[in-house]
């Protein structure tokens, strides 16, 4: 006897099986047509999928677009001092309150894990306690991991030091930085190695903002790497954008990559945001100012879609669909073998749960009985149509349903209704 029964369903791999769940584990996979279950959702024909996974997003800005104006140049640099003005009229409240509705519409969404960047450049710390808060409320159906992100500058802002190891001190997960908008190189340079040093005596994880420019000699990823290998911190570090990587001297980056690959450093391009943001300063020909992702992943190096931005003063678009951050990437980055689409999916499921190191994640006995059921019949489709997430299940309990978008033909001779599904071979 199951608590619940996913019956028939595809997974990524092409295996088709029921899935059994007793509480908040996978207890069985395989064919479970003689079981009984409290509940029983039928996926015949319907992709079952572990939950999505954002690696890089900033809840305390999310669902603030307007407010209290749009950004007009579409810039990074506007972005930052438009956010700027609205953390000097935001309130507390209202940042919890805007972060638990877009933790609604990921919920929606199957997106079940979620690393949010946390302003630490107030001395207030308002967004710092929101968040925690929001952790809190929020983590019986989605894992919160929180940044504790010095956006002006952890020594470019007088005091964003001290509050950035005070955010630490209140329980914030990680520790991050943002080197290129330091003054200097020297002092980007010697930001990233305070923070590393500071993460290793913590026991934390580091993911920064890392080269989030145009510029090829923005090269803080050299020294993320450099400190994540002298501190034994490989596996436990991210940098995340790492766009100026585009623009850099190819003889340069042959060196740089198998730096990045024996640190054990994670990529997180955020493809939605950098292709929107990034060469705004070029005429033409303009840079895509995508990093080099396939290139990464040819050294071995895990590389992860984040989503960063919905409806912020850097973003005016979203809903919370990885599918629609892996759709970009895969454009962007021209991923268009199916193997290539395959690890897209991938990218925005297993590989960025590796880079939370979530434990228990994935399709297979023993693990958390968390999932969602796509309209589609395979990752390919999946990312091709992104479609309506059927179910989702958290943690045990189904948490959310929308209804297959079936469109009605009214065509002489021709189907009632379509669905958009490509039949292989028909
Ligand atoms: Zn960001």
């Amino acid at each position: 006897m199951f608590d619940l029964i996913v019956k028939g369903g595809t997974l990524p791999d092409g295996r088709v099986a029921d899935i059994g769940i007793t509480g908040a584990r996978i207890t069985a996979i395989g064919n479970l047509q003689e079981a009984d279950a409290g509940e029983v959702i039928d996926a015949t024909g319907d992709l079952v999928s572990p939950p999505f996974v954002d690696p890089h997003f900033h809840l305390d800005a999310t669902l603030s677009y307007g407010t209290p104006r749009v950004n007009a140049s579409g810039t990074l640099l506007e972005g930052i001092g438009l956010w700027g003005e609205l953390k000097e009229i935001v309130t507390q409240e209202e940042m919890v309150s805007r972060a638990l509705e877009y933790c609604d519409w990921a919920a929606s969404m199957g997106l079940l894990a979620i690393r949010s960047h946390v302003d630490t450049c107030d001395d207030r710390l308002l967004g710092v306690a929101a968040m925690l808060e929001v952790r809190d409320k929020v983590k019986g159906y989605i894992d919160l991991q929180l940044v504790a992100f010095p956006q002006d500058g952890f020594y470019r802002d007088p005091t964003a030091r001290d509050n950035t190891i005070r955010a630490l001190d209140m329980g914030v997960d990680v520790a991050g930085g943002i080197p290129h908008f330091e003054r200097t190189m020297a002092d980007g340079a010697a930001s990233v190695r305070e923070l590393c040093e500071l993460a290793a005596a913590r026991g934390v994880p580091v993911d920064m903002h890392c080269d989030e420019t145009d510029d090829p000699h923005s090269r803080h990823i050299e020294t993320l790497a450099f400190e994540a290998q002298r501190l034994g911190l490989q596996g436990r570090v991210a940098g995340s954008h790492l766009t100026s990587m585009h623009s850099m001297d190819n003889y340069y980056v042959s060196k740089l990559l198998p730096l990045m690959a024996e640190a054990g450093v994670a990529a997180i391009p955020n493809p939605l945001i950098n292709i929107m943001l990034q060469g705004r300063h070029d005429t033409f020909p303009k840079r895509r100012g995508l990093t080099r992702v396939k290139e990464m992943q040819a050294q071995g190096i895990t590389v992860g879609w984040g989503q960063d931005c919905v409806l912020d003063p850097w973003y005016s678009l979203g809903t919370a669909d990885m599918l629609d951050v892996a759709f970009m990437g895969l454009h962007v980055a021209q991923m268009s073998h199916p193997d290539e689409m395959r690890r897209c999916f991938d990218m925005v499921t297993t590989q960025n749960a590796r880079i939370l190191g979530l434990e228990g994640y994935g399709l297979h006995v023993g693990a958390q009985a968390s999932l969602v059921v796509l309209d589609a019949g395979d990752p390919i489709e999946a990312l091709r149509l992104r479609p309506a997430r059927l179910a989702v299940v958290s943690k045990g309990r189904v948490i959310a349903k929308t209804p297959r978008q079936d469109a009605s033909l009214a065509l002489p001779g021709r189907p009632a209704t379509i669905r958009r599904r490509h039949r292989q071979g028909g």
